[in-house]
């Protein structure tokens, strides 16, 4: 078996009786907001755990975040990893074909003039998205 956070976590999902989507929808306010709720709850003890540690905590509460993300993407019927593959095409952009890198004072990388921004949009469209309004 896989062992892919998107398959972990859908299997996790068919076992307790959790809702998982093959096709991105938009799911009911209730469902929505409550999902949302437990991604923030697993952010915060990221955000408390992260300058105190300890470092098994900290590991901890970041899987349980990206655990949480994956569920929260299948719940909607969202193929995050595909999501993730654009983000990331999209970031790497960010370097100049000179290999130069731009970045801010504190570290973080900045986008070149060769940067191409994400097109979330069009990869939830190849999933069989259909906008509200399209
Ligand atoms: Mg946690």
């Amino acid at each position: 078996m896989s062992s892919s956070p998107a398959d972990l976590v859908r299997a996790f999902h068919l076992a307790f009786g959790l809702d998982a989507r093959s096709t991105p929808t938009e799911v009911s306010p209730d469902l929505a907001a409550h999902r949302g709720e437990l991604l923030a709850e697993e952010a915060a003890e990221v955000a408390e755990v992260s300058v105190t540690g300890p470092l098994d905590r900290l590991a901890h509460e970041l899987a349980d975040v990206v655990y949480v993300a994956y569920g929260t993407a299948l719940v909607h019927g969202i193929d995050l990893d595909a999501v993730l593959a654009e983000i990331h095409r999209s970031n790497m952009t960010k370097l100049g074909p000179d290999g130069q890198v731009a970045r801010r004072a504190d570290g973080k990388v900045l986008k070149g003039e060769h940067y191409e921004a994400p097109d979330v949009s069009a990869v939830l469209r190849r999933q069989g998205w259909v906008a509200d309004g399209a």
